[in-house]
């Protein structure tokens, strides 16, 4: 058995429970195959070994009191991935579904995206059990209160710093980082994503969105093509979802789907700008349903259970491009297949891992221009590492200087993942050449600090 079969094994064997992380760890892992025999240093090291073990793993209980007066008891976690390339970096996810396998699978992906932003930051996530949905804005303070309570004693600005992720978006944020200010009593930069008046960054939140399309432009670009005239299926509602449209639009595509864990909206005219203005103020400030879109505009299809990607299967809806914006696992290959067939040609993650390993393999072999999700959407954390360099710097740059920098590191990560594919001989395989870009800097990190 090769290194890298024997690592996989060894996490199968030691991790157990934890499918979200031993699918992440099989998809990095057997792309990297091809570094093993041109850096016999790295195995001799032991590197495959080390890079998927965390660096620390923190769990905690958070106690808190709801509007009811009534105790209750969730689950909170920090996984200090890897510092190697820096402090460590990574959001933090509130969501039942929270588990110690699916924040160690986030953290592990991290690691690479990090490092492939071309910025020094390290790898980590966090996140719990908690859900904010149907929760009053008072619960959600008493609870992010009693998460920071402990939380802070792990982070800091050359240590860890935290994010948001599902369910994490400026109102916990400000929540969070209030009660660190209150324990510490400093202004440190120990989470990104801020508000804008105290120490965030402009188009922080519009990052990851806005990242994902810049990366799809760039695929496209190889082939000459662009945005602009092409049908976009994106899925969830969330962050991420909304300025991936924003920027579709502005690019002159259209976006004609959306979701929430209820269900899909499609708009065969096109989610337009005055349409996104009312979708940002029932997600964002009314912490509605997506359904609420569909009563609101004529024309517009609601299919309650149904996921984007079942309606784009049952009911054979064109698209040109797919923003998968929801959650892991969304694309299976079944779905994969629909995508196909109904002349999807470009797949930019915006969600981490949204697709299945299969669903992977069927984009590459169908020439599907398939951008996965620790390049496609970098952009997030990159912008997350400009508002730290803003905070240390203690100025603030404009939107355009930000979005221009934001732009340029999507370039940039495009160019380091074709640069990375072709050297280890699978020209424009974006999955190879992100891991590998984005392992080659932290292994050789590694290397240089001996075995510790
Ligand atoms: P939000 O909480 O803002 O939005 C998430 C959206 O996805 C909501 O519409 C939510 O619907 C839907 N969703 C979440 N979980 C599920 C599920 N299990 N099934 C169906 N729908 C679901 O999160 P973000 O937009 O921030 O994050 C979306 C994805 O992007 C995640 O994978 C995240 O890890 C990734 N990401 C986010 C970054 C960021 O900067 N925010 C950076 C990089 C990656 P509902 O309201 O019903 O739950």
């Amino acid at each position: 058995m090769s290194v890298i079969q024997d690592v996989i094994a060894m996490v199968l064997e030691k991790d157990p429970g934890q499918p979200e992380f031993h699918q992440a760890v099989k998809e990095v892992l057997t792309t990297l195959e091809p570094t093993v025999s041109k850096h016999p240093e790295f195995v001799k090291a032991r590197i495959f070994e080390r890079i998927v073990i965390p660096d620390r793993v923190i769990m905690f209980r958070v106690p808190w009191v709801d509007d009811r007066g009534e105790v209750q008891v969730n689950r909170g976690y920090r996984v200090q991935f890897s510092n190697a390339i820096g402090p460590y970096k990574g959001g933090l996810r509130f969501h039942p579904s929270v588990n110690l396998g699916i924040i160690k699978f986030l953290g592990f992906e991290q690691i690479f995206k990090n490092s492939l932003t071309t910025l020094p930051m390290g790898g980590g996530k966090g996140g719990s059990d908690f859900d904010p949905k149907g929760k009053s804005d008072n619960e959600v303070m008493h609870f992010c209160h009693a998460f920071m309570m402990e939380l802070y004693r792990h982070i800091g600005p050359d240590t860890d710093v935290p994010a948001g992720d599902i369910g994490v978006g400026g109102r916990e944020i400000g929540y969070l980082y209030g009660c660190y200010k209150k324990i510490v009593n400093d202004n440190a930069c120990v989470l990104t994503g801020k508000g804008i008046e105290y120490g965030g960054s402009l188009i922080r939140p519009e990052a990851t969105g806005y990242g994902a399309v810049y990366f799809a432009g760039e695929m496209m670009a190889t082939r000459g093509e662009e945005i602009k005239g092409k049908v976009a299926a994106v899925s969830g509602s969330g962050n991420v979802a909304q300025y991936t449209v924003e920027k579709v639009n502005q690019l002159g595509g259209k976006v004609v789907t959306l979701s929430d864990s209820n269900g899909t909206i499609v708009d065969e005219a096109g989610i337009d700008e005055a349409k996104l203005a009312y979708l940002l103020g029932l997600k964002n400030l009314r912490r509605g349903r997506i359904k609420e879109y569909a009563d609101e505009y004529k024309g517009v299809e609601y299919y309650a259970g149904q996921s984007v990607w079942d309606v784009i299967k049952d009911h054979s809806l064109h698209v040109d491009l797919a923003f998968p914006s929801a959650t892991e696992n969304e694309i299976c290959v079944e779905y994969a297949q629909a995508l196909v067939s109904n002349g999807c040609t470009c797949v930019s993650e915006g969600a981490n891992m949204p697709s299945s390993l299969d669903a992977i393999k069927l984009f590459q072999e169908e020439d599907v221009l398939y951008g996965p999700a620790k390049a496609a959407n970098a952009g997030g954390v990159a912008t997350s590492g400009l508002e730290m360099s803003q905070n240390s710097m203690r100025l603030s740059w404009g939107r355009e200087e930000v979005d221009s920098r934001l732009h340029q590191i999507m370039k940039s990560i495009h160019k380091a993942c074709l640069e990375a594919a072709q050297t280890y001989g699978r020209p424009g395989d974006y999955l190879m050449g992100a891991n590998i870009a984005g392992f080659i800097k932290v292994a050789n990190a590694m290397m240089a600090y001996g075995v510790v």
